[in-house]
């Protein structure tokens, strides 16, 4: 995951204040950072220092922007531009340090700062968006664009700076500009209420289990967790729930099939019930309100106008990239369905599977072929170990070097920062990594900044990148252990920050992992194609006590496992990209029933028998409530993506230095100072192609 926590990416000085400032110099956050390389001081500051800093932080921009919209003088790229970029830089910094520990060290008061600080931050945001008279100044410098000599960097800088303001609505006339403040601000309801039904409805369903025998087949893990949220709750027996971890090992495990279709039904049909936590009327105005601001925006489709600023650029693209993958993995999803099913009868199931059967079965098929648990597993992944081997392998391909440094300020004593260098011993980028779950931490994995990488009158700021992680913690007697998921995790969230490290842009709003978000994800998943390839995870995989290097069957079992029913897989995902890609490129209102539009939407990723009384987008949070509307496309996108650019690895050696070379000059250090398809392009040779993911998944 790559998390973003501001939605307006422009963008600096070390320091947070410049010196013309009032010091007040009982607040860390307010001076000059006298740190080893400026890293924050996190040794000196404490909760309350953070409002008063954003306040002032705020004030002084508010005050920079009355100046530069006021000014007399004959608007520039410079004065303009560049000045508008630079704006930022210190909230940027300040926000990065704050959200960070707001989701790695959190408390009730930091949350408490959290609510009072958004909305500041939205209406200072908004002040520079909706300015017309910044609007004027930026559009006069973009209107002579073409007699400025500008280089490809601030080209960019320029075109993203005036779209930025359009596609917010700085071009409408007064009438549209009052239809358009409208439109977003019922959108952003109507998310809120989608998520608020959606939240109400998961939380209000429990599975209450007196009967021992209801239980069969479940792991000691899931009943034990089960037999603890009914303690919470003061209940006899066994509660199950519909959150994921409940849900999931349910629906994998338990023996009972009417129990698991009675859950089931009412996980999918959430917010479907013609009832006050209803989803469907909210869709509807959802979409419709969609294609109206879109419309206003003068694009043909609510995509149309998402796609604009995506690598995919066009629904077309869109639509065709999904057709296409349904066409290879189709066959192979009903070839698998097949499988499943004749496992199941062999097994005494004498009925046609329905989608409550469908985890149950293919886990015990699953076991049978491939036979090994993530405990057999996890003696081979010792953290420790596989950090060394992660580093090492950074430095095989990129000659890239790690040294702890003990001297730099940490928020918390479990985590470590290491100095990264170059080939040639330049100092590249601090990295710090966080690696056990803490009450205070959010679940997952991510990667962010407490700064960014820019240049500024010739001098390279180097960026200081933190990584989150939530590894088992090792105790007296057991090193942290990893699962080979974790092992593939670590690899993803440390290629984002490779993006990062390996940054070289002028703009700190162009550089790292600033890109377009269906390109974001290409540094981060390549990496884990290693976890794919023995040679490397030979290396990983030694034993703790035994020092001995994992098996070969078993190794050879982990890699197959990996395919199994992937068309299925894949088809699922395509199916809910199908969906989303139909609600958002309708060119008129929509009236008709949810279900019927979904069911239209969906049937050609489908294989089960639609189940009446069911409704999917009902509860699709990622288009309705996150932000993935004309976006969800970019998981496969982006699979694609990693594996064509693996592909050339594979062809030319995966430790071969002068693909990683290239990768790292043409696109990890270029951020979205270009177009990622240019860049792309001049890495791989061609566009992606989709045969190596196929080829991947064992589709063929
Ligand atoms: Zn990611």
């Amino acid at each position: 995951m790559k998390t973003i926590y501001t939605n307006l990416m422009l963008t600096v000085s070390l320091l947070l204040f410049s010196c013309s400032d009032k010091l007040n110099t009982d607040n860390p956050l307010m001076i000059e950072f006298d740190t080893p390389l400026q890293s924050v001081p996190f040794n000196k500051i404490n909760t309350s220092h953070y409002k008063p800093a954003f306040e002032a932080l705020l004030r002084s921009a508010g005050e920079e922007l009355q100046h530069l919209t006021g000014s007399g003088e004959k608007a520039t790229f410079s004065n303009t531009i560049e000045a508008l970029e630079y704006l930022n830089y210190p909230i940027q910094r300040l926000s990065s340090v704050f959200f960070n520990i707001n989701s790695a060290a959190t408390s009730k008061e930091i949350q408490q700062i959290a609510q009072e600080i958004s909305p500041m931050l939205t209406e200072y945001y908004n002040d520079i968006t909706l300015n017309d008279l910044l609007f004027k100044r930026v559009k006069e410098v973009y209107d002579h664009r073409n007699n400025l000599q500008l280089n490809r960097e601030q080209q960019r800088l320029l075109e993203d700076t005036y779209k930025s303001f359009v596609r917010n609505g700085a071009n409408l006339t007064e009438q549209d500009k009052d239809e358009f403040r409208k439109v977003t601000g019922l959108l952003s309801k109507l998310s809120l209420q989608f998520e608020e039904h959606l939240l109400d409805e998961t939380n209000s369903y429990q599975l209450h289990i007196l009967n021992e025998k209801d239980l069969s087949g479940l792991p000691e893990y899931v009943t034990e967790a089960a037999r603890m949220e009914a303690k919470a709750k003061n209940l006899e027996g066994w509660l199950f729930t519909l959150k994921a971890p409940s849900y999931q090992a349910f629906m994998k495990f338990a023996d009972n099939r009417n129990l698991r279709k009675d859950i089931f039904m009412a996980y999918s049909s959430r917010c479907f019930h013609s009832d006050d936590k209803d989803n469907q009327e909210v869709i509807r105005q959802i979409v419709n309100l969609r294609l109206r601001m879109a419309n206003l925006l003068g694009y043909k489709s609510y995509a149309d106008y998402v796609l604009e600023e995506r690598m995919a650029e066009t629904p077309e693209t869109v639509n065709d990239f999904l057709h296409n993958l349904l066409e290879y993995s189709k066959p192979s999803a009903l070839k698998e369905y097949q499988e499943v099913q004749e496992y199941a009868s062999r097994n005494g199931a004498e009925f046609k599977l329905q989608k409550w059967d469908w985890a149950y079965y293919s886990e015990k098929l699953k076991n049978e072929k491939f036979s090994f648990t993530d405990e057999m597993i996890k003696p081979y992944f010792r953290l420790e170990n596989v950090e060394k081997s992660i580093f090492d392998l950074a430095n095989k391909l990129y000659g890239i070097k790690f040294t702890e440094d003990q001297s730099i300020p940490v928020y918390h004593p479990e985590v470590k920062v290491y100095r990264v260098f170059d080939d040639d011993g330049s100092f590249l980028a601090l990295l710090y990594i966080d690696y056990f779950p803490r009450e205070s931490k959010q679940g997952g994995a991510w990667m962010t900044n407490y700064l960014e990488q820019y240049i500024m009158k010739g001098d390279d700021v180097r960026p200081h990148i933190s990584l989150v992680l939530n590894f088992t913690k090792p105790t007296e007697t057991m090193p942290s252990l990893l699962t080979y998921d974790e092992v593939r995790t670590f690899l993803h969230e440390f290629g984002h920050s490779l993006h990062s490290i390996f940054s070289k842009c002028t703009y700190m709003s162009q550089s790292g992992t600033n890109v377009y978000r269906d390109f974001v994800e290409l540094p981060s998943q390549i990496m884990e194609n290693w976890a794919e390839q023995k040679e490397w995870l030979n290396e990983v995989a030694i034993h703790y006590e035994t020092g001995e290097q994992m098996p070969a069957v078993l190794l050879e079992n982990i890699l197959k496992s990996r395919n199994f029913n992937s068309g299925y897989a894949f088809i699922r995902q395509l199916g809910f990209g199908l969906n989303d890609m139909a609600w958002h490129t309708i060119t008129d209102t929509v009236n008709k029933s949810v279900s019927e539009f979904e069911m239209t939407a969906m049937e050609p990723a489908e294989i089960f028998p639609v189940v009446p009384g069911t409704s999917f987008s009902t509860g699709f949070h990622h288009i309705f409530g996150g932000g993935y509307a004309a976006g969800y496309y970019g998981y496969k996108w982006a699979e694609v993506l990693d594996a064509d650019a693996f592909s050339l690895f594979l062809e030319k050696g995966i430790f071969d230095k002068e693909t990683a070379l290239s990768f790292r000059e043409n696109i990890l250090s270029k951020g979205s100072t270009e177009k990622p398809m240019a860049l792309y392009k001049r890495f791989r040779g061609h566009e992606p192609t989709v045969e190596p993911l196929i080829e991947r998944s064992g589709l063929r």
